[in-house]
């Protein structure tokens, strides 16, 4: 699995306190401020169709990105599916991992509150806000 994820420090909410935290604290262990979800200002990257995947590993890479980057309090996850085109037979090829991809998601967000939407002149992603 190729993870991006820039490991910035998350400091403790409260101005008096602001020890350096473990990056999935839920609390504080010094001050016990209660950390609200959304810890993190980065997104967790993944690319699911640019190493030879198949529609099937493509989907387990996804998951499996899905559930770190929820775990790990991200705020989001960047899904790099490619743009579908460019195959002849799309229907096995990069074309069915993008579908697949979409399909997957729809329904894995579908009981909670993030947002699926395609990145902004690119294609061959989409960005899951949580
Ligand atoms: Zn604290």
């Amino acid at each position: 699995m190729s993870l991006y994820a820039p490991r910035a420090a998350a400091l403790c909410p409260n101005p008096f306190c602001a020890i350096e935290l473990e990056l999935a604290a839920q609390q504080c262990p010094k001050c016990d401020e209660p950390l609200a979800v959304g810890l993190r200002d980065a997104m967790v990257e993944v690319d699911v169709a640019h190493s030879g995947e198949s529609w099937t590993e493509a989907l387990d890479k996804l998951e499996s990105a899905l559930h770190f980057a929820r775990r790990e309090r991200y705020k989001g996850l960047r899904v790099i599916h490619g743009s579908g085109r460019g195959s002849i037979d799309s229907w096995e090829g990069p074309g069915r991992i993008r579908r697949e991809v979409l399909n997957y998601l729809q329904q894995a967000l579908s009981d909670s509150d993030a947002s699926l939407s395609p990145e902004p002149h690119n294609p061959g992603a989409h960005l899951i806000t949580f």
